[in-house]
């Protein structure tokens, strides 16, 4: 005998358990599995407005930024460190046809609030060498997606089955669906990498994108007080000698997307050649202390999915966040939860039938 509910969930990351806790007076049982372990344990958390080699802007940035304070700032404890930080991010050009880059975009109406320099060679001081300037990036925040994690599984703990639950095993019934012994008439499937192997989500491809990061000590380094971004990488400082350098960015196609995923050698010397590429031979030797892997879950035009499954009513995806989980997460998360629970609409530009064309189904009606 299946037990009842609203809606079943699948997912242990920051698109199940953010959904979840938007859903919320509903009845919700959410499947959290560790296998994969999250992506979003691993994520930097840097929400960037102007990204990529092209120093595109993010479209809606101030919207997705919101949703991201919003969480973070209700699930803040008294006393504790804040989940979300403004920052500014230091960004390093790599020569001429990238600083001509900076000065269209300097121009252009999106990205130029954003945007501050170019600065000339040397202004930005070590440790990282500039020979073609650098400029900076407003507007920016770090959320410690980690702890946001903690934070969600904590209060969504009597919600919370910490187990994975074939997705394959998931039932039509006369109510809606039945699997892992329980029922509801709704199902959203949020699983991360994970969701590859899904045969519910098999019209939706979903690409590998892993990456890799390093936790480094290195107390000669000056804490720079900001975000680094030289040679496609990041650098964090967290205080006190201490910092993430990352990400590797890899498509793994031949993976099984339900397995954990091993750190490589490959990713490490990568990400260290960078290091004395950018820092120069005479820079201090970091000691690594942590090698970290996750997989991002990427659609093939880069935008996530969020909405109605094509031809299958009732059941609900919130994938594809690709390297943009940490912003997008909470705002996709809030528009789902909004047209399940009341049917507002959701973002056409991530409806899960837009590659076939097709709009969004009616609200689920609860
Ligand atoms: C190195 C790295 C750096 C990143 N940096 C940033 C950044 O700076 N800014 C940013 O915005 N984004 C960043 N991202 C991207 C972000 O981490 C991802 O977009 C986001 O974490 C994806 O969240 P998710 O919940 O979809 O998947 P995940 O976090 O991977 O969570 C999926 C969860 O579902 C569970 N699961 C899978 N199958 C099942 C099942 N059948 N039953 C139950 N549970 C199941 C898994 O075990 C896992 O716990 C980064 C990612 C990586 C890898």
């Amino acid at each position: 005998m299946s037990r009842s509910c609203d809606f079943l969930v699948w997912g242990g990351g920051l698109a199940a358990l953010l959904l979840a806790r938007e859903l919320r007076p509903a009845r919700v049982r959410v499947f959290a599995g560790h296998h994969p372990p999250p992506a979003s344990a691993v994520a930097a958390g840097i929400l960037n407005p102007i990204t990529g080699p092209r120093l595109t802007p993010v479209a809606d940035f101030a919207a997705y930024r919101a949703g991201a304070v919003r969480v973070c700032a209700d699930l803040h404890r008294p006393g504790e460190a804040p989940l979300l930080r403004d920052t500014t991010l230091r960004r390093y050009l790599r020569g001429g046809e990238e600083a001509g880059r900076l000065e269209r975009r300097l121009r252009e109406e999106a990205a130029a609030p954003f945007l501050e320099g170019p600065f000339p060679p040397g202004d930005a001081g070590p440790p990282v060498r500039d020979p073609h300037g650098s400029f900076r990036i407003h507007g920016a925040a770090r959320v410690d997606t980690a702890r946001l994690l903690t934070r969600l599984r904590r209060e969504l703990a009597d919600s919370l089955e910490e187990r994975t639950v074939d997705p394959a095993t998931c039932a039509r019934t006369s109510v809606g669906f039945r699997a892992g012994g329980w029922e509801a008439p709704v199902v959203v499937f949020a699983e991360g990498i994970a969701g590859r192997a899904n045969p519910w989500l098999r019209p939706l491809p979903l690409r590998s994108l892993r990456g890799e990061t390093l936790r480094l000590r290195c107390p000669q380094l000056p804490d720079p007080g900001e975000v680094l971004q030289f040679g496609g990488k990041w650098l964090l400082p967290e205080g006190g000698g201490l910092f993430r350098f990352g990400a590797t960015y890899e498509r793994r196609e031949g993976d099984d997307p339900r397995t954990t995923p091993a750190p490589t050698p490959a990713a490490r010397k990568q990400l260290l050649a960078t290091w004395r590429e950018w820092m120069g031979e005479t820079a201090p030797s970091p000691e690594v202390l942590a090698q970290e892997v996750g997989t991002r879950p990427a659609s093939p035009d880069h935008r996530p999915y969020c909405g109605p499954l094509p031809g299958e009513p009732g059941s609900f995806v919130l994938n594809g966040l690709g390297s943009r989980g940490a912003l997008h997460g909470p705002r996709l998360a809030q528009r789902l939860a909004a047209h399940l629970r009341r049917g507002e609409a959701l973002p056409a530009e991530c409806l899960p039938g837009r590659a076939e064309g097709r709009g969004s189904g009616a609200a689920a009606g609860l």
